[in-house]
C-alpha cells in the first residue's frame, strides 16, 4: 500500500508493479513475513518488511530470478474495490497488522467507504494503483536491488524496526546502466571516500566538531586555489586586507545581525579585565566578543577607518576570511557541511555607475576560474526582490526604489556578459539582489558555487561615506562576492569533479622519482632537488619496493607525473616519464621535461592525459 499520486505515467506504473513483483518474490523465498509500504521513488521503488528471517544482498540474485520468473508468468493485474467492512476482514485474512493499521486510519481519519485491493498471482496488496495491466510488460533487464537497510514503520523510532529493500527501475535496460554508472561514479569520487585513499583533512574530535584539521595534501589544494583567486583578483585591482576573526558583538549589533542572528554563531566570548584609569584606580571591564560568521562587518570597518572620496572607488577589499557559523552536529559532514570555513570574499564599494563595469568584472573572474577548472556545464541564477512578497518587510529592506536600481543594473550587466542566466523573483538577499552560479557536477547533481551579491542597505545602515565630486557626502554600494565558494566547499567540489587526479598545477604531489636500483639513487635525488628549486613539488621514492609496485603506488596516490632513472638516464642526462592516465611512457632530456612541466604549472593546464579536451 503506498501513497499515491494519481500520476498515470508508464514509468511510475512500472515501478509501482515491480514494488509487488518485489514484495511476492520475498513472500516466496521468506514465508511469513509481513508488509509494510511499498512506493515508486525518484529512481525505482523500494518495499519494507517484517522478515520471518534476515536478508541480506547476497539473496538478490535468488530474489532477481524470482522476480523474472514471475515477470515472465505474466499475471494479469486485477484491481478490487471492496466495502470497508469486507476490506478489514480482507487483510485480517492476509494477516497483515501494517496493512491493517493504515486500512484503519483510512476510514477513521480520511474517512474512505471502501478501499482498493490490486491481486496478481497469488499476490494480494492493499493499494490504489496505477499498475501496467501484465507482469509482462515489465522490462525484465531494467531493474535491479540496489540494497538493504532499516527503516522504522512509518518512519517512527517508536516503532517497529522493518526491513527495507531498494531497487532502481526504469523503461529500458540503457537507462538502468547508464544510471548505475552515474551513482558508482559519485560514490566512487565522494570526497570523504577519496579523502580516506588520498588524505586531505581530518575531523579531530578534540578540535571539535565541523573544524577540519587540513593535511598537507588538502592545504596545497587551498593554497593552490588561492594564490589563483590572488592573481585573479591583483588584475583587476583588488586591494588585500587582514582582519581579525572575533569582534565585539557590539559589531553585529550594529550591522542589525544581532539579535536575530545568533542561534547560527558560537556563543559568545566574556572578556574580564582590570585597566587601570586616568586617576590611578583600577576598574573591571566587561567586553563580550563573537567568532565572526562572516567577513563584511569588518571589511566595513576597514572602509569607514579612512577618509574615502570618489576618486578611491571602486574600492576592491580582498580577503579569504576564516567564519564560524553554528550548525548542528547533526548535520555536519566532511569538509560540505561544517562550522568552521575560509572564504574568497570581497567587498567592493562602488558608485551607483561603477555597478555594471564592476559586476560584470567580477562575472568574467567566474568564467575565467571555471574555465581553469574545466567546469562547463553551469548557468547564473539571478535572485530579485519580490514587492508582493507577504513578508516582504522582514524579508527586505524596504525601498523600492533601490530595489529597482539594483535590479536594473545588475539585470543590463548580465545581459552583457552573454552568460546564460534565469531570474527567479523572490530570492534575493535581505540587502539586495543576487547572482549565484549553478553547477552542474560530473555526478549530475547541481550545486550552488560562487555568489555575486548587491548591496544597497548596509552601507547605508552603518553610516559608510565617501565625499562625491559635488563635494557632499554619499553611500557606496557594496558588492559581496565569492567566486571561489569557500576553501572547504571549494575543494570538496574539486576532488569529486577531478576524482583525486588533479591536473599538476594542483595535485598535491606533481612529481614522482622512482629509481630502477640504488645504484641510481644520486641522480634520482638530483631530479628532485632541481625541479624543488623551482617550486615544484617533487619528491624521491625512498620506498624498496619493486618498480612495478612503486609504479602501482603512484598510480594509487593519483601523482600526475611518475618519473623513472635508471643507468641510461643517468648517462644521458634524461628522464623517463610516464603521466597519470597512460600506459605509455617516453624518455627525453631533464631539460625538455622541466621547460615542459614549468609551463603547464604556470598556465595551470588542464594537462591529465586521459582529459577529453
Ligand atoms: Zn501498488
Ligand atoms: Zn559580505
Amino acid at each position: 500500500m503506498e501513497d499515491h499520486d494519481k500520476d498515470d505515467d508508464r514509468l511510475h506504473r512500472i515501478r509501482h508493479s515491480l514494488a509487488h513483483v518485489l514484495a511476492q518474490a520475498v513472500l516466496e523465498l521468506r514465508p511469513g513475513s509481513t508488509l509494510g509500504f511499498g512506493p515508486p521513488i525518484d529512481d525505482g521503488f523500494y518495499y519494507d518488511f517484517i522478515l520471518s528471517e534476515p536478508l541480506t544482498e547476497d539473496d538478490f540474485p535468488a530474489l532477481e530470478k524470482k522476480m523474472k520468473h514471475i515477470i515472465k508468468l505474466g499475471q494479469k493485474f486485477e484491481r478490487e474495490e471492496l466495502p470497508k467492512a469486507d476490506a478489514l476482514a480482507r487483510i485480517d485474512e492476509m494477516g497483515e497488522p501494517y496493512k491493517r493499521e493504515y486500512a484503519q486510519e483510512l476510514i477513521e481519519k480520511k474517512g474512505l467507504d471502501q478501499l482498493t485491493f490490486y491481486r496478481n498471482g497469488p499476490f494480494l496488496d492493499m493499494c490504489d494503483g496505477p499498475h501496467v495491466d501484465s507482469t509482462r510488460e515489465l522490462p525484465k533487464g531494467a531493474f535491479k536491488l540496489r540494497s538493504v537497510a532499516g527503516a522504522y514503520w512509518r518512519g517512527d523510532s517508536d516503532n517497529a524496526m522493518m526491513t527495507r529493500i531498494y531497487a532502481w527501475a526504469f523503461e529500458s535496460k540503457e537507462q538502468l546502466e547508464a544510471h548505475v554508472k552515474a551513482y558508482k561514479d559519485a560514490i566512487a569520487r565522494d570526497h570523504k571516500k577519496l579523502n580516506r585513499e588520498l588524505d586531505y583533512f581530518v575531523v579531530d574530535d578534540i578540535i571539535g566538531k565541523g573544524l577540519p584539521l587540513w593535511l598537507p595534501n588538502g592545504t596545497v589544494l587551498r593554497d593552490e586555489l588561492e594564490k589563483y583567486m590572488r592573481e585573479l583578483e591583483f588584475h583587476d585591482g583588488y586591494d588585500r586586507v587582514a582582519t581579525p576573526q572575533l569582534a565585539k558583538t557590539e559589531l553585529y549589533h550594529q550591522t542589525g545581525h544581532l539579535p536575530l542572528y545568533a542561534e547560527h554563531m558560537y556563543p559568545f566570548l566574556e572578556l574580564k579585565e582590570k585597566v587601570e584609569t586616568e586617576e590611578g584606580t583600577h576598574e573591571e571591564v566587561r567586553e563580550t566578543y563573537a567568532l565572526r560568521p562572516m567577513n563584511c562587518p569588518h571589511h566595513h570597518r576597514v572602509f569607514a577607518a579612512q577618509l574615502r572620496s570618489y576618486r578611491d572607488l571602486p574600492l576592491r577589499l580582498a580577503e579569504y576570511g576564516q567564519v564560524y557559523r553554528y550548525e548542528d552536529s547533526g548535520a555536519l559532514s566532511g569538509l560540505l557541511r561544517v562550522r568552521g570555513f575560509c572564504m574568497n570574499d570581497a567587498h567592493i564599494y562602488c558608485t551607483e555607475e561603477q555597478i555594471e563595469t564592476e559586476f560584470l568584472k567580477v562575472m568574467r573572474m567566474i568564467e575565467q576560474l571555471y574555465e581553469t577548472l574545466g567546469l562547463k556545464d553551469y548557468y547564473f541564477r539571478f535572485s530579485t526582490w519580490d514587492p508582493e512578497d507577504p513578508k516582504g518587510k522582514q524579508k527586505y529592506v524596504d525601498n523600492p526604489e533601490a530595489w529597482a536600481t539594483s535590479e536594473r543594473h545588475m539585470r543590463a550587466a548580465m545581459e552583457k556578459s552573454g552568460l546564460p542566466f534565469v531570474e527567479v523573483k523572490g530570492e534575493a538577499a535581505f540587502y539586495g539582489p543576487k547572482i549565484d552560479v549553478q553547477l552542474k557536477t560530473v555526478t549530475g547533481r547541481e550545486e550552488t558555487v560562487s555568489t555575486n551579491q548587491l548591496d544597497f542597505a548596509v552601507p547605508q545602515r552603518l553610516g559608510l561615506v565617501y565625499r562625491g565630486a559635488d563635494n557632499t557626502e554619499h553611500h557606496p554600494f557594496c558588492i559581496h562576492r565569492a567566486p571561489a565558494s569557500t576553501h572547504e566547499r571549494m575543494v570538496a567540489f574539486i576532488i569529486e569533479h577531478f576524482g583525486g587526479a588533479f591536473p599538476t598545477w594542483l595535485a598535491p604531489t606533481q612529481v614522482i622519482v622512482l629509481t630502477v636500483s640504488d645504484a641510481f639513487r644520486e641522480y634520482g635525488e638530483q631530479v628532485v632537488a632541481r625541479l624543488r628549486k623551482h617550486f615544484v613539488r617533487a619528491v624521491f621514492d625512498q620506498s624498496s619496493e619493486t618498480m612495478g609496485k612503486k609504479i602501482r603506488n603512484a598510480v594509487t596516490q593519483k601523482i600526475p607525473n611518475v618519473i623513472v632513472v635508471g643507468e641510461r638516464e643517468q648517462e644521458d642526462g634524461t628522464v623517463t616519464v610516464r603521466r597519470y592516465g597512460s600506459r605509455d611512457q617516453a624518455t627525453v632530456s631533464l631539460d625538455a621535461f622541466e621547460r615542459d612541466l614549468l609551463e603547464r604549472i604556470r598556465t595551470r593546464a588542464l594537462d591529465r592525459v586521459d582529459w577529453e579536451s
